[in-house]
């Protein structure tokens, strides 16, 4: 007979004002209290000298060499010995409740990192929580579970775990009867400003392009153009999961310079988008921001990529304006707007980074695609009414 036999703990989850038991998958948000029972039943008289509830935060990342595991949040308190039963004996088929509360911090423990960074950004960065990644089982939005595009190789998850002990005299030592763990989702803030400059792997990015325009029939030099990009202002993901679409606004800045007399200023053929989300993963540490490596093959080594479905713009025409070096200058806003998918905030942990880029093609008729690559920061805004907590507050909830 296993103890499991013979003891059983429950734990629920609470939300709200009205204190009703949750019915569905909820997203914590930093600065929200999670609030549950621990229900302790035992099918004989039994004595537990000690339970020990916590919020356990914690990363698994795989590569082809191996596998890691960090714990990086580990807020636990004990329940005050006044809350047990007489003797510490919990008596047979009677229901013990506890009641615990934690908050959803907004920054871990100074020694969840402490490895070497080339930046006291990284740290800071790292430093931030997470938010939950890669788990099916609740990953989603609200109520619904739905895929977040973690590959397989990551994982983020938070829980909160009750553990029964019991004191062996002789030793002083504390023997574990039980553990038990819930899973939660959580989905912390992230600032509209990117903790990192996501600019400093350039390698990954490409902003600015310029080919030479052609003439379709005598293949004639008509001219050179010039494609840059300026990288979007930051998408916000609104509160609560709400289904709002996320929009922003990129800007492009094309630029001309006509090689003949006649000036024949290029027009727009196509013009496609597409977001692509990046993790980057690793079972040591990034110790700066991460970039793409990729095998002998050609195939990536330490990141993973998920291509959202492009999408496509109809431009009118340009309007080219001359400028004061005897060329052409026109700009073009375009709207961005995110699909309608659970994606996770732009983060970064030691083992494990989610960043997003856009990749916009352009055709001009008589010259080679314009491929430009931008990051994209994605961020999760801060419920007004939480105030910005730096050690979780833990206690009873009398
Ligand atoms: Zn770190």
């Amino acid at each position: 007979m296993s103890i499991t036999d013979v003891l059983s703990v429950d734990i629920a989850l609470r939300r709200g004002q009205d204190r009703t038991n949750e019915l569905y998958l909820y997203s914590h948000l930093s600065g929200d209290r999670i609030q549950g029972v621990a229900t302790v039943c035992s099918h004989y008289d039994l004595q537990i000298d000690g339970i020990e509830i916590s919020f356990i935060g914690e990363e698994r990342t795989t590569v082809q060499t191996g596998r890691t595991h960090r714990q990086f949040q580990e807020i636990k308190y004990l329940i005050a010995d006044s809350y047990f039963p007489p003797g510490n004996l919990f008596k047979e088929r009677e229901q013990y409740q506890f009641e615990f509360t934690f908050e959803v911090p907004d920054h871990l423990s100074p020694d969840a990192c402490n490895h070497t960074t080339t930046s006291p950004m990284i740290r800071l960065a790292h430093l931030r929580p997470p938010p939950s990644f890669g788990d099916p089982s609740v990953s989603g939005l609200g109520g619904k579970l739905t895929d977040d595009y973690a590959p397989p190789t990551c994982k983020i998850l938070y829980s909160i775990q009750v553990a029964l002990f019991r004191n062996i005299p002789v030793i002083v030592k504390r023997d574990v009867l039980l553990v038990k763990r819930m899973k939660l989702r959580v989905k912390p803030a992230v600032d509209e400003k990117p903790p990192l400059d996501l600019l400093n792997s350039m390698n990954d990015y490409c902003l600015q392009a310029d080919h030479v325009v052609l003439d379709g029939r005598s293949k004639e030099e008509l001219g050179q153009l010039s494609v840059t990009l300026q990288p979007p202002k930051s998408f916000r993901l609104p509160l609560r999961d709400s289904h709002n679409l996320v929009s922003s606004t990129v800007n492009l800045v094309l630029r001309y310079h006509s090689t003949g007399d006649q000036p024949d200023l290029p027009q727009l053929q196509s013009f496609r988008g597409q977001l692509i989300a990046t993790t980057f993963y690793t079972t040591t540490f990034h110790d700066d921001v991460p970039s793409k490596k990729k095998d002998f093959f050609g195939r990536p080594k330490n990141y993973s990529e998920t291509q959202f479905p492009p999408f496509s713009y109809s431009i009118a025409s340009l309007e080219w304006m001359a400028d004061e070096n005897h060329g052409y200058v026109a700009s073009l806003p375009v709207p961005v707007t995110l699909p309608r998918l659970n994606l996770i905030p732009s983060f970064h942990t030691c083992l494990v980074s989610r960043v997003y880029a856009l990749d916009l093609r352009l055709v001009v008729p008589g010259a080679p695609p314009f491929h430009l690559t931008t990051p994209v920061h994605i961020y999760a805004e801060r419920d007004p009414s939480a105030l910005p907590s730096y050690i979780a507050s833990v206690g009873f909830d009398s």
